[in-house]
């Protein structure tokens, strides 16, 4: 029986389950196996059924970045300049969690520690502390800009109830054995120490709904309930500070705290509602991609060379139509994508008259009228 990460209750029939045998992850890798999403109407969270090839996939691919510490993701246009991730980050964090001289901070599960490294820079007080399951990330840790303690594959014993805050960026979207992870937390934190974690909001972005490697998608509802059901006081879950994801912040309780209140059925309601809705989105999605691809012709060009534009490229009925990937990202321009090359949109060729717009939906329209070079040329869109 398939039970809910969160709240352990019993998961009934999947909301979605994608219609081939082919499923997609966050590194726009295909991984045999159909995509199952589960709502759970007891606390609200939906979870993705592991797929038997997960392991594989995450020993092989997921490697976000590696290839550079400045290559970080694009988070948003602003006034016409991009801003990464990392800074974004950075700059929620400052502003959530306070950072007395000498406290000690611990990124747990950190990659290059990009948003730490950030802090720490403007921080000097701060004393930062790294831990991920692999070294692949050591040297760019020995180059952080002040002294850093760090540990691979375990913890260090010393560490012990000794951090006054534990940091997660984008890592509870892919364990299943929650409770595990949080225990882990909660051992490294002294009470009344501060839990910040960041992880996808799959009510703001479609994507996070169907990508296989994300096994929960948490819900405010399903957030706050996870924390306060595992020692947590003090919760709070914002879903504004940062696009797209859930912020929380959490104290280690000094005392046992007491099983929380499910969500009400009103949010219960409004969540199933949801999830019905991106689950009709996600079905139909392919087929609107191929009518609109046979409703003209002549080459055509994808907008964004992400989770989005992947998914348009592997739903085209002919794919080699696509003449080039138009992206903001400055890093990734240069590189390929499904063999055709990465270009900033200025770089559209003036025969391509055709793009499919391959960014978060609710972004999307926006992001091309903000592309300045393409006004006037009789361009034909198709938004997803
Ligand atoms: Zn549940």
């Amino acid at each position: 029986m398939n039970c809910c990460n969160v709240c352990a209750g019993a998961l009934g029939e999947p909301v979605y389950r994608s219609a081939g045998d082919r499923s997609f992850t966050t590194m726009n890798t295909p991984v045999g196996g159909r995509t199952e999403v589960h709502f759970c109407a007891r606390c609200g969270h939906l979870q993705t059924s592991e797929l038997p090839d997960l392991a594989h996939y995450y020993a092989k691919v997921y490697e976000i970045n590696l290839a550079s510490a400045e290559a970080d993701q694009l988070y948003q246009i602003v006034d016409g300049q991009p801003v990464y991730r990392a800074d974004h980050q950075a700059r929620v964090l400052r502003a959530k969690v306070e950072f007395p001289p000498g406290c000690r901070v611990l990124d747990y599960g950190c990659a290059q520690a990009a948003t730490l490294r950030k802090v720490v820079a403007t921080s000097p007080e701060i004393r930062p502390f790294l831990f991920d399951v692999t070294d692949k990330y050591v040297g760019y840790w020995e180059r952080f800009p002040v002294p850093t303690q760090w540990a691979t594959h375990q913890v260090d014993p010393a560490w012990a109830a000794g951090m006054d805050v534990v940091l997660s960026f984008f890592a509870f979207e892919h364990i299943a054995g929650l409770e595990r992870a949080l225990a882990d937390i909660k051992a490294l934190l002294k009470p009344g120490g501060t839990f910040y974690l960041v992880v996808p909001n799959v009510l703001g972005n479609a994507a996070d709904f169907i990508v296989a490697d994300h096994v929960n998608h948490f819900t405010p509802a399903s957030m706050r309930y996870l924390l306060a059901a595992n020692g947590f006081d003090a919760v709070e879950v914002d879903d504004e500070a940062h696009d797209a994801a859930l912020v929380a912040t959490a104290r280690l309780a000094a005392a046992p705290v007491p099983r929380p209140p499910l969500p009400d059925a009103v949010e219960l309601g409004a969540l199933a509602a949801s999830a019905r809705q991106m689950s009709a989105y996600w079905n139909e999605a392919s087929a609107r991609i191929r009518a609109f691809e046979a409703d003209g012709d002549g080459p055509c060009a994808i907008y964004g060379a992400g989770f989005y534009g992947n998914f348009i490229a592997a739903s085209l009925a002919s794919p080699e139509r696509v003449d080039c990937f138009v992206d903001r990202n400055t890093h990734l321009h240069g590189q390929a994508c499904w063999g055709r090359p990465v270009v900033a949109p200025d770089g559209l060729p003036e025969n391509v008259r055709r793009v499919l717009v391959g960014v978060n939906p609710r972004a999307a329209r926006g992001a091309i009228e903000a592309v300045e070079a393409w006004r006037g040329r009789g361009i034909s869109f198709f938004y997803l």
